[in-house]
């Protein structure tokens, strides 16, 4: 028997053996290279994989293989030299003939981080545009320095690499250059060291477009704002390219001289806000496929009804979700996912919910006070607020009329039920209510046992 024909029938055994997710996730992508005295070499993608196979599935793999060959075996693992694509559609979408050939590919760039696996929502569809212009004609527009803002886990290094990987890929004769800002301190600092002065400066202006991650933690470095404000300039006078990303606004910096600051603002800001729920799901939907997990949609819509922060907890729960049921050989259930999201959220989930907590909710989501929507005021957001919270303990928890006239300001009956007709109406009529109270309910809902 060749290798290939040993390994594919030890797939087979495998793929009965385990639930199907992880069969596609951990032994699918394997691929046989050779055998020979007793050793079956085996191809991994990557060493996170290399090592996940280590720990989990050595002896697995090692039994089944054995009773294919009808021996002792050993096995042994490379790591694919290219980290060998997943078949996602992202990866299939954006293949590209030339790829092959590019003998110097450009190792300060994470090749994973392009435009095409850069999922789209409202809450960053700027930033992406001007990302994919500015890789498009670096320097020539008035993007010039873009500057990407926002909070942690947004998708702005992603952003970054992505413009770079989009000019290295597209214009071979453009020379790219990738750092951290920590990495520009770093090398400023060691060349001074090793009396390399001149050697840096090259390295970082010799370069058709810099790309700096997280300029804010250039602050109090005056020296190395001193030279990054050189390099900047030299590049910003030869119609070179300049990408930052920041924490914030630049005008909102601080820690950084204002001479640096105002070259900052001097070109495009973009931000990236925190996505919404359809682009969450839409992540979700995505990362799982990645991942090669098939998840059904009330577990996507669970997920992303809860994990709001951001896009990198979105992303570590789909992980998590999978060690979970790789470990236990369980398929991913509502039960898991409710699990793994408990988990992740801590005590910020809420369980078995109240008036009070409804109330809260609304108030955090409309910026009332909770004082102010049980209170006696009529003024036309307040109320809006109170028929909303009234409108959502009536659909989640059923409370009786009268309770509700007694929670909400003593108020009777008949003012409750005429709340409860307003806002039904509204969420039909108007979009803004709609969506707000649809959103409420769901997450509200959800959190219910
Ligand atoms: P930041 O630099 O803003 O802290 P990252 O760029 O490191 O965030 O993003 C965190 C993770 O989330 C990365 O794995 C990235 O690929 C992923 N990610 C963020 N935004 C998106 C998006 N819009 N589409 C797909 N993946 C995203
Ligand atoms: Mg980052």
């Amino acid at each position: 028997m060749n290798h290939s024909k040993v390994w594919e029938k030890s797939k087979a055994r495998i793929k009965t053996n385990q639930p199907q997710h992880a069969y596609s996730t951990w032994f699918d992508p394997i691929i046989s290279i050779g055998l020979s005295e007793n050793e079956l070499v085996l191809e991994v993608p990557n060493q996170f994989f290399f090592e996940w196979i280590q720990s989990h599935y050595k002896e697995t793999i090692k039994d089944e293989v054995e009773s294919v060959y009808r021996g002792q075996i050993t096995i042994k693992y490379t790591v694919s030299p290219e980290g060998r694509k997943n078949k996602t559609r992202a990866n299939l979408s954006e293949r590209n003939p030339n790829t092959k050939q590019q003998y110097n590919r450009n190792k300060q760039l994470n090749e994973k981080y392009t435009l095409a696996s850069f999922i789209e929502g409202s809450n960053n569809q700027f930033a992406k545009a001007a990302a994919l212009n500015v890789s498009e004609a670096p320097g020539t527009q008035s993007f010039n320095p873009l500057v990407i803002y926002g909070g942690v886990g947004m998708g702005k290094t992603h952003l970054l690499h992505a413009i770079g990987n989009n000019v290295f890929q597209g214009q071979k004769n453009k020379r790219v250059v990738c750092a951290s800002s920590e990495k520009f301190t770093l090398d400023f600092i060691s060349s001074i060291q090793k009396n390399r002065t001149v050697e840096f400066s090259k390295s970082y202006r010799n370069t058709d477009i810099l790309l700096i991650d997280d300029v804010q933690f250039f602050q109090g470095k005056e020296q190395t704002q001193e030279q990054f404000f050189h390099t900047f300039n030299e590049l910003f006078q030869a119609g070179k390219q300049i990408v930052m990303t920041a924490d914030r606004y630049p005008g909102e910096m601080v820690g950084l001289q204002d001479r640096l600051l105002s070259r900052f603002s001097s070109g495009l800001s973009a931000d990236i806000q925190p996505p919404d729920f359809e682009t969450r799901v839409a992540i979700v939907m995505e990362k799982a496929e990645q991942n090669g997990l098939k998840l059904s949609y009330d577990i996507i819509e669970f997920i992303g009804t809860h994990i709001k922060t951001n896009v990198r907890e979105l992303e570590s729960t789909i992980i998590r979700l999978l060690a979970h049921s790789s470990l236990a050989k369980k398929e991913i259930d509502f039960s898991l996912a409710k699990k793994v999201v408990k988990e992740r959220l801590g005590s910020s989930m809420i369980y078995d919910i109240t008036t009070e907590d409804i109330v809260r909710r609304v108030s955090e989501t409309t910026h009332i006070k909770e004082k102010e929507i049980v209170g006696p005021s009529r003024k036309m957001e307040i109320a809006e607020a109170r028929q909303i919270s009234i409108y959502l303990c009536r659909q989640i928890l059923g409370t009786p009329f009268v309770s509700l006239g007694i929670y909400f300001g003593g108020r009777d009956h008949s003012t409750i039920l005429h709340a409860c007709r307003v806002m039904e109406d509204k969420t039909k009529k108007d979009q803004r209510v709609g969506r707000l109270v649809n959103e409420l309910k769901r997450e509200l809902s959800f959190s219910v046992n």
